[in-house]
């Protein structure tokens, strides 16, 4: 049964069209009962998913985004609500269509991992709920910590989703965007790291750096998942990754990464307890750092500072 407060806001789309998908992804969600569910309360399907998101957090995130979806958590009196906003568009093709079975299958796969993230913070939110609220993380930290976080977030909403999806689907196509990112940034990365070597003062250099290895670092978590959830090895999904991995200097910390995330897994979440529970994977980012040429240091009051090879 959903739950009686459960409340679906929808903006910028007709009436008829808004009933519809009300009652698609109320059935959805009765589908997915098995979910740890709890306190999610609320969807807003909207336009676009940032303009929602810098209402309710005041953030300032770029408006026209094509994010399909995006979980949120809101503190009302002292308790954490959460939330999920769906893009109009996507919303749409949560309407079961015989026509199109192809577009509601891989649409229902993406809901399924969203709601998958919901879980995930209902086990976190039982276990961190104190960090979660005032926890801030500095130094070296603050740039392993959050991205190990991340990792995690993705592979067990990966994992717990991959259910709903085939191996030549999802999968398929994770394996190649991470082969292609490893062929296109691996000689960019090179390069920047070169540029800030020379000037250390060019922080918009490092910004750069740090976001291409989370989008790999993120990438990798993902098919992480699938491979986790599937139970299949790299190779029988695409031969032609695996290769490239096997080439590249992100080879160790793909392995490490596998490893942590299966032990993290096997302990969670009953064996959780704080947020020390990502030390290993947050280690293996700063790694992966050293590898392309980066060492992240701190001095003691914390600060942070870098060894460039
Ligand atoms: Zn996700």
């Amino acid at each position: 049964m959903i739950m009686r407060n459960f409340n679906i806001k929808v903006n910028d789309l007709e009436k008829n069209k808004s009933m519809s998908i009300t009652n698609s992804i109320k059935h959805l969600i009765e589908m997915f009962q098995f979910l740890d569910l709890r306190r999610f309360d609320q969807i807003i399907i909207s336009k676009d998913v940032n303009i929602e998101i810098n209402k309710i957090k005041k953030s300032k995130l770029n408006k026209n985004s094509s994010i399909y979806a995006k979980v949120i958590t809101t503190i009302i009196n002292d308790k954490i609500h959460i939330l999920l906003i769906l893009n109009k568009i996507f919303a749409l093709t949560l309407i079961k269509n015989e026509k199109d079975e192809f577009l509601y299958k891989n649409a229902l796969h993406v809901f399924h991992h969203e709601l998958a993230h919901i879980h995930d913070y209902n086990k976190k939110i039982d276990i961190f709920e104190k960090q979660m609220l005032g926890e801030k993380y500095y130094g070296m930290e603050a740039i392993t910590f959050p991205l190990a976080e991340i990792c995690w977030s993705e592979y067990i909403a990966n994992y717990v989703s991959s259910s709903s999806t085939k191996v030549n689907s999802f999968p398929l196509v994770t394996a190649q965007t991470l082969a292609s990112l490893l062929i296109s940034m691996g000689k960019e990365i090179k390069i920047k790291i070169m540029v800030f070597k020379s000037n250390k003062n060019r922080k918009d250099v490092f910004d750069d750096i740090k976001k291409d290895i989370e989008k790999i670092l993120k990438t990798a978590a993902y098919l992480l998942g699938y491979l986790h959830g599937l139970n299949i090895t790299l190779a029988q999904l695409c031969e032609k990754t695996e290769y490239i991995i096997e080439r590249s200097t992100f080879k160790d910390t793909w392995i490490v990464m596998s490893h942590e995330l299966s032990v993290m897994r096997s302990l969670y979440p009953y064996a959780w307890d704080n947020l020390r529970i990502y030390k290993k994977l947050a280690h293996c980012t700063s790694s992966y750092y050293k590898r392309l040429g980066i060492t992240l240091k701190e001095k003691e009051s914390k600060e942070l500072y870098f060894v460039v090879m």
